[in-house]
């Protein structure tokens, strides 16, 4: 971290700044510039309240160099981190194979979610999605059907192979969702639910992450950061659209994430197009646009009858529709070097 002082800060004031930082364990530096001083702290100050020393006279910057995050970054481990995905088909998240999962918003019936499963198996899915517990934003909408959902899936399993990714709301959903799923997937209004994050990290299971809709980039990777930090270090990110002034879409799908975090760290990362847009007749696009971003999977949504789908109907694709979709992404990974 460099420390700024502001301009006619006097040397008392830079000397407090480096006796503070020697007081958090690292070593300081002080640079006198033509026009004011200039304090450098060497070490890795990530951990560290830098806010006290914003409160000392004369400061007027502090500049971080290291990222905020450690585990989930670069710089400790350069190489990509695989994310097998469970169940019989061998999916992989984040290697050379681009993973399609793939499923309903939700879970409603037993008959439902089978032919869901065989309609996306078919179609060349890796592994089913569909909420048995649904984050509703009225308590008056169908909020999934609980354990019940989560026996159909495991059913669906068996019948397919395909892994089972299904969403995990609250701490002591935790341990009835991991006796059934194979991923839990941790949804945007819980990205901040510091407690979910670590008591999933404790699981051991993967979890895919989807980015709170008014996360940052650097908050993402600080989410993430939790569930490494517990233990668990098979963790997949999930662009799933950010709120905007926009209207005409219900999320704003930023795909420029995808370079971003290729950059910063080593965690595979998906991305929903059906949350991200909202509308059906948009999925495809962006389906074939995050590959040829270089994503490392998909998480889409799709229904054998959108129109009496429970939850999410406009934005869910049919299995027609993913299948063509599928063949069309297919080319696009040929063409960024990936295969499906
Ligand atoms: C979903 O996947 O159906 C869902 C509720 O996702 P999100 O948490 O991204 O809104
Ligand atoms: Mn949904």
């Amino acid at each position: 971290m460099i420390v700024v002082m502001q301009h006619g800060a006097t040397r008392e004031n830079a000397e407090r700044v480096a006796q503070l930082i020697r007081e958090m364990g690292l070593k300081d530096h002080i640079i006198e510039g033509t026009h004011r001083f200039v304090i450098a702290a060497i070490g890795d100050d990530r951990f560290l309240d830098k806010g006290a020393i914003e409160n000392v006279e004369g400061v007027e910057r502090i500049v971080p160099i290291l990222a905020p995050y450690k585990v989930a970054s670069k710089e400790v481990q350069a190489e990509p981190s695989l994310v097998p995905l469970g169940g019989r088909r061998g999916g992989v998240v984040g290697g050379p194979k681009v993973a399609v999962i793939a499923g309903p918003c939700s879970v409603e019936s037993r008959e439902q979610i089978l032919e869901v499963a065989s309609a996306v198996s078919e179609a060349g899915a890796v592994a089913l999605r569909g909420g048995a517990f649904k984050p509703r934003t009225s308590p008056y909408q169908f909020q999934g059907l609980g354990e019940k959902g989560l026996e159909y899936l495991a059913e669906a399993r068996e019948r397919t192979g395909l892994a089972i990714v299904t969403e995990v709301m609250s701490i002591e959903q935790v341990d009835v969702v991991a006796r059934y799923a194979d991923v839990f997937q941790i949804g945007t209004r819980n990205m901040h639910n510091f407690n979910l994050l670590c008591a999933c990290g404790e699981a051991g299971k993967p979890v895919l992450l989807k980015r709170g809709w008014s996360a940052t980039l650097e908050e993402f990777l600080l989410a993430a950061e939790y569930i490494i930090h517990a233990g668990n270090k098979q963790v997949i990110l999930c662009e799933r659209g950010i709120r905007t002034f926009e209207t005409y879409v219900r999320n704003t799908l930023a795909l420029g994430v995808i370079p971003a975090i290729k950059r910063e760290s080593h965690l595979p990362i998906v991305v929903d197009p059906s949350q991200g847009t909202g509308h059906a007749y948009m999925v495809p696009a962006m389906c074939r646009a995050a590959i040829a971003a270089g994503a490392d999977g998909l998480i889409i949504e799709v229904h054998p009858d959108p129109q009496h789908a429970l939850t999410d109907g406009a934005q869910s694709i049919t299995p027609q529709v993913l299948h063509q979709t599928i063949a069309e992404v297919e080319k696009i990974a040929a063409a960024v070097g990936r295969s499906l």
